[in-house]
């Protein structure tokens, strides 16, 4: 796995994460990786569980303060501090913000989980929908929430609506959603903020093996954009780094020719 930083990963202060800190760490460190950003979930306002999806800010940072003290005592790896926020319109953008105030990051990657009260995990999301009309919705609300929301450095896993679809056409394409992306990529690119690139979308087994639409990279490029993440999103050590060299290859022949963390909330281009 060598010299990446996996810039999307869950720890057990996610509640579908069993993981701790430390065992995160040791797995990095075994397997050379030049950095990590622990992101765990908060979702405020889960239409199912409301709190499920909520933990410690400050004991998390905790945990990753002493654990990189003891696995890391010399350094030689990049231990991030991050969170992955799940926004949803409306006055949970607010919560949201209230909660990480007073807290500092490294990186704060914004998602979409629970789209108008469903999550798509359990399917009811998709009924009475067809592709185009499931897939644009949350990209739509990919570009209002993290607009509304502004406080993020990174998009994740803009095309996570497809994952659990029932429909045949499983990858969310640019010639299908070209507004729909063009305002989301146009917005990152102005803002300076990345695109995530999620390997965990690609590794899913079901009838049709989800793919990545090069050309969405090709157009945040052609649109001015610099900065790419590759985030694992493993909420196990296994999965560290998961097909980030085929990802980094990719990234590189859409234009991107260096990989992007970051670091109290400032964009890092490397190589791996
Ligand atoms: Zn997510
Ligand atoms: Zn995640």
């Amino acid at each position: 796995m060598g010299k990446f930083i996996d810039t999307h990963t869950h720890s057990e202060f996610s509640p579908d994460s069993k993981t701790s800190v430390r065992e995160l760490l040791e797995h990095a460190r075994e397997a050379g990786l030049s950095g990590i950003a622990i992101t765990d979930h908060l979702d405020l306002d889960a239409p199912r569980n409301p709190g499920l999806f909520e933990f410690s800010i400050a004991s998390q940072q905790k945990a990753i303060a002493e654990a990189e003290k003891e696995i890391f005592p010399n350094g030689g790896c990049k231990v991030l501090k991050g969170i992955e926020i799940g926004l949803q319109p409306g006055e949970s953008i607010q919560h949201s913000r209230e909660y990480i105030s007073g807290f500092e990051f490294d990186q704060i990657i914004a998602s979409i989980h629970f789209v108008d009260g469903e999550d798509p995990y359990y399917g009811n999301y998709y009924d009475g929908k067809d592709f185009r009309r499931a897939y644009s919705r949350v990209l739509e609300l990919i570009y209002t929430t993290a607009k509304d929301f502004g406080d993020y450095d990174v998009i994740g896993h803009f095309d996570y609506v497809a994952r659990y679809a029932p429909y045949d056409v499983k990858d969310i394409r640019y010639a299908d959603f070209p507004d729909e992306l063009d305002a989301i990529l146009k917005m990152l690119a102005q803002e300076g903020k990345a695109l995530e690139i999620n390997t965990k979308t690609y590794d899913f087994h079901g009838s049709h093996l989800q793919v990545l639409d090069q050309n969405i990279l090709r157009r945040f490029k052609e649109l001015g954009g610099e900065f790419v993440t590759l985030g694992s999103d493993s909420h196990e050590s296994s999965r560290l780094c998961d097909k980030f060299a085929v990802f980094a290859q990719v990234c590189k022949s859409c234009g991107f020719e260096r990989l992007t963390y970051f670091e109290k909330r400032d964009p890092v281009l490397y190589t791996p």
